[in-house]
């Protein structure tokens, strides 16, 4: 019992506080839970519809496609413009080989076609889309040798002709003939008789398709490592963190090479460090990204090697800037038709630079490729951050176009 009246008031005071306090944090638990637990609903039966849509289409397509033999296929119309279209399922020619395939990749290569709307080499719309493939073999045309249905094999995107000025050289990268194939953003994909007898290869069976695919942009990464004739005790700097500089910095790595990665993002830094960076420079300028480049090697004298690997003028002016004396730069990042660079001639002369540039491959070269993904080392799963349905390639190009962390996505149809 309070002893006062005012100490009964006092209380009374405190008790009515009290419950007012209580009373409020309840509603707003109330509220809040109440708020939570409506967007958690909405936003879970989001995605219940879009499962529903995703499952309901496939049903129809496959029924469609067991019924009148057409598939899902990309089709680039232009830019920014790929529709998931019907189109009829391929059928072997003679010597021709249909694969259904298992995983395609993005690339690049792809990400500049959707944006330009064509590329003057190897794609012109209306087209089919995608060029990083493997999968299996479901029809082999008459005269085929060498490969069965059910076979698991990776289809390079290009094959040689072998009768040209430059075949007859060992430069079958600049074949006056490179026949080209795309079409791999589809259920199945024709593999022309060219293709078959020189650029396919059996997949190994402890080898993930997703993996077999990587086979393409790998081949290129090799490509232009091997141009550079490196040693192991070299230092070599990769200008650029998409994925063919993380692939030519993993291969520089695995070679033994000392590897500076220099990167512009974030979530760069983290991949070329996963891939065996032994340094990653993060560039906020060029002149930064020379001097501390540089300032990384004995006497700030330069490194032996520097690949530019992403394809902008500036880049490869920058590449010049990082070599030592007798060092060898190799410009391999395709620029725009059109752009030039601004080059230092005395610098290149007196201290006897090599500049090399290299384009594409060759068949040996994605031999060995394949070879590389299949011996283990190679951490092809680091190259492959997501996976999406054919139905999703729009959205997968357009947050590639806008940076997201991504590097490779596996496309599976
Ligand atoms: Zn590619
Ligand atoms: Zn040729």
């Amino acid at each position: 019992m309070p002893k006062t009246v005012k100490d009964a008031i006092q209380r009374g005071r405190a008790t009515v506080g009290g419950v007012l306090q209580v009373g409020r944090t309840t509603v707003e638990d109330v509220l809040q839970v109440g708020r939570n637990t409506v967007e958690d609903v909405l936003q879970v039966g989001r995605n219940t519809v879009e499962d529903v849509i995703e499952v309901g289409r496939e049903t129809v397509d496959s029924v469609r496609k067991l019924s009148d033999g057409t598939m899902r296929a990309a089709v680039l119309h232009g830019r920014e413009d790929v529709r998931i279209e019907q189109v009829p399922v391929p059928q072997a020619g003679p010597g021709e080989l249909i694969v259904q395939v298992g995983a395609a990749l993005t690339c690049g290569t792809d990400l500049k076609v959707f944006r330009r709307g064509y590329h003057a080499k190897m794609i012109k719309p209306p087209a089919l889309f995608g060029h990083e493939l493997a999968g299996t073999i479901v029809e082999a045309g008459e005269g085929v040798v060498g490969f069965a249905k059910g076979d698991h094999v990776v289809a390079l995107n290009s094959a040689p002709c072998g009768q040209c000025y430059f075949c007859r050289r060992d430069q079958e990268n600049l074949c006056d003939d490179l026949l080209f194939n795309n079409g791999a953003y589809a259920e199945y994909i024709r593999i022309p008789e060219r293709i078959v007898a020189k650029n396919t290869l059996r997949v190994p069976a402890h080898v993930p398709l997703e993996h077999a695919a990587l086979t393409e942009p790998l081949a290129c990464a090799l490509h232009g490592f091997e141009d550079v004739q490196p040693r192991p005790d070299d230092t070599i700097a990769i200008i650029g963190g998409g994925p063919l500089g993380l692939m030519m910095l993993h291969v520089a790595a695995l070679f033994g090479c000392q590897t500076i990665a220099v990167v512009k993002h974030d979530g760069q830094v983290e991949a070329a460090k996963q891939l065996g960076a032994t340094h990653v420079v993060q560039a906020t300028s060029i002149r930064n990204a020379i001097r501390d480049t540089r300032a990384l090697t004995p006497g700030d004298r330069g490194v032996d090697i520097a690949i530019e690997a992403v394809g902008v003028p500036e880049a490869w002016e920058e590449a010049v800037e990082m070599v030592r004396k007798g060092g060898t730069v190799n410009f391999f990042g395709g620029c725009a038709t059109g752009t030039s660079v601004k080059l230092d001639t005395n610098r290149i002369h007196y201290s006897d630079i090599t500049l090399r540039a290299t384009f594409h491959h060759t068949p040996a070269i994605c031999r060995r490729a394949l070879d590389l993904i299949a011996g283990g080392r190679f951490q092809a799963s680091a190259f492959i951050t997501g996976h999406a349905h054919l139905y999703k390639l729009n959205r997968v190009f357009e947050d590639l176009m806008k940076r997201s962390k991504e590097i490779k996505t596996a496309i599976v149809p």
